[in-house]
């Protein structure tokens, strides 16, 4: 039976620089990805999503991003993924969907339809795109309209005519308004006040993944970042905003065949509602292993260097979630990646003794 040293289970952006370091280190490893082709969830962007649109893509290690401009971020970067596999010989295999991995004889088992890879260590790189997160409200599979998640948007056209529900107060939802507005009439419904991000008045990055940082540590499921950060209209979006788009209300509190209805007994006729609420960590195939915190989230050992470099898992540091919580944006994923190959490769060293790596600490304080 052969057992990898390491095996990444995604190849996005945290998956990439993990392999990446893992093969400079001399870890012997494989990738496993669920997608038919390069890209990670980029190659899933809907087509009107431009590399001008994007909030910025950092560079994967040795390799500069793609530049700004009008081509289409789904095709730019899945391009620019798939030479980056070539060039420094990735070892990712696709298409495998990992099911689960369980334990067995002091090795992890990584499980795929009938096949299976032994492993000492593992990296995790799912990201947050296979697993849409939709909130229950009332009546919602009364709506006779249409429904649509930020992972299926149709496009800005698909709406012209219709009275469209945008629901959401993070970044995709400021963005589909700028779009769908010009071409219908929307409404805009957040669960909060939006906090703009010229009203934040010091704007800290770093404040800001301390703080996801802080729930993860604690075993809460992950904020996104904008939850933290605010948000921002830019040139694109000003057209929108002069015709009123964000002009926010409150959720509605329940869903009729035809429209939603207010605490206050209002109403609104709608034809579409779309669901900019974000996702969940993809870590369904991991449960086997009894990771989660009844809160619902991974316990993250914090790191001695930086919040984005703290992967390994409290309950098994055999196992590592890069592009988690703090990590979970294009720059905290190299981070991430780097910071999890170079513990996998102490883990593994023979003076370790298979013991957590020396550079976490015990307790959960932040540095
Ligand atoms: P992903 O790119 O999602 O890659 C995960 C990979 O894992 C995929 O290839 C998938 O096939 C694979 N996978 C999943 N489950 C399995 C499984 N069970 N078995 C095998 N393979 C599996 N961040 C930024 O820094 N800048 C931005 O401009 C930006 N824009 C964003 C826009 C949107 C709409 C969203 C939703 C997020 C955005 N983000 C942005 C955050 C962004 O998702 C991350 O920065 C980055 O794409 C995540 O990379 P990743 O490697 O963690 O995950």
């Amino acid at each position: 039976m052969q057992a990898y040293d390491s095996v990444v289970i995604g190849a996005g952006q945290a998956g990439l620089s993990a392999s990446f370091h893992l093969r400079r280190l001399g870890v012997d490893h494989v990738v496993l990805d669920a997608d038919q082709g390069p890209g990670g969830a980029w190659q899933h962007r809907w087509d009107s999503l431009t590399m001008d649109d994007v909030h910025g893509v950092a560079d994967l290690p040795e390799a500069p991003a793609p530049a700004r401009g009008t081509e289409r971020a789904n095709v730019a970067i899945p391009d620019w993924f798939g030479s980056y596999e070539r060039r420094f010989e990735l070892p990712v295999v696709r298409p495998v969907r990992v099911e689960q991995v369980t334990r067995e004889d002091g090795l992890l088992v990584v499980h795929a339809g009938t096949d299976v890879w032994h492993t000492r260590t593992l990296i995790n790189a799912t990201g947050t795109w296979s697993r849409p997160f939709v909130p229950r409200y009332p009546g919602a599979e009364t709506f006779s309209g249409e429904q649509f998640h930020t992972a299926r948007y149709p496009g800005a056209e698909h709406f012209r005519d219709k009275r469209v529900l945008v629901v959401g107060g993070g970044a995709s939802a400021v963005q589909f308004l700028g779009e769908v507005r010009p071409v219908t009439e929307t409404i805009w419904v957040t669960r909060q006040e939006p906090i703009w991000r010229d009203e934040i008045s010091e704007f800290d990055g770093r404040a800001v993944i301390r703080a996801v940082q802080e729930r993860v540590c604690a075993g809460l499921p992950p904020r996104s970042v904008s939850s933290v950060t605010g948000i921002g209209l830019r040139p694109q979006e000003r057209r929108a905003q002069e015709l009123g788009a964000y002009h926010r209300r409150p959720m509605f509190e329940r869903i009729e065949p035809d429209g939603v209805v207010w605490a206050d007994g209002s109403r609104e006729h709608v034809d579409a509602i779309l669901w900019a609420t974000g996702f969940r960590a993809a870590l369904g195939h991991l449960r086997p292993l009894h990771l989660l915190t009844p809160q619902g989230g991974v316990r993250l050992v914090p790191s001695s260097q930086d919040v984005q470099t703290a992967t390994a898992v409290v309950e098994d540091p055999r196992v590592h979630l890069v592009g988690y919580g703090p990590s979970a944006s294009t720059i905290g994923g190299n981070r991430a990646g780097r910071a999890a190959a170079v513990a996998v490769r102490q883990l593994l060293s023979p003076t370790s003794g298979g013991s957590q790596p020396p550079n976490i600490l015990v307790d959960c304080t932040i540095p």
